[in-house]
């Protein structure tokens, strides 16, 4: 399938229930949830704009470069088919300002794969907002800072 056909192919698909429950589920069996309930973080998920916190990419842009192959990645769906273990990039992650704090409303927001791949555990919200700005300036602002 040429790139070409691809662009008609391509159509928005928003992260379904089943697979909230499911990485609410998972985050709830790893004892990093501090949302009361599903509900609870169901309702903070609706309420979120489907943007990128860090830079500022759409859900719906992410989704379109993966799909389509613009970029090429194991994580990202293949030939356009999410499976198994291949869907980062699909949809906005939820990420956690501070990594060390569980995952509730004040402490998430959601991050696309690019950013939230990029940010790792290394940093926190505001420090990763630094870092995106200007890598080599942080990194040796870092080492300058701590002589
Ligand atoms: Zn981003």
């Amino acid at each position: 399938m040429t790139k070409e056909s691809n662009k008609l192919d391509f159509k928005y698909r928003q992260k379904t229930h089943n697979q909230l429950k499911a990485n609410y589920n998972s985050r709830e069996k790893k004892n990093l949830n501090d949302f009361a309930h599903l509900e609870d973080f169901l309702t903070w998920y609706i309420k979120q704009k489907k943007v990128c916190h860090y830079c500022g990419l759409t859900e719906s842009q992410s989704q379109e470069i993966v799909i389509r192959g613009l970029l090429t990645s194991n994580r990202f769906p293949q030939n356009g088919k999410i499976k198994q273990g291949k869907s980062r990039g699909m949809w906005l992650e939820v990420d956690r300002k501070n990594p060390m704090k569980p995952y509730s409303k004040n402490n998430c927001v959601l991050a696309c794969y690019f950013c939230n791949n990029d940010k790792s555990d290394v940093f926190d919200a505001e420090d990763y907002k630094h870092f995106f700005q200007n890598r080599f300036e942080f990194l040796k602002q870092l080492l300058e800072k701590n002589k």
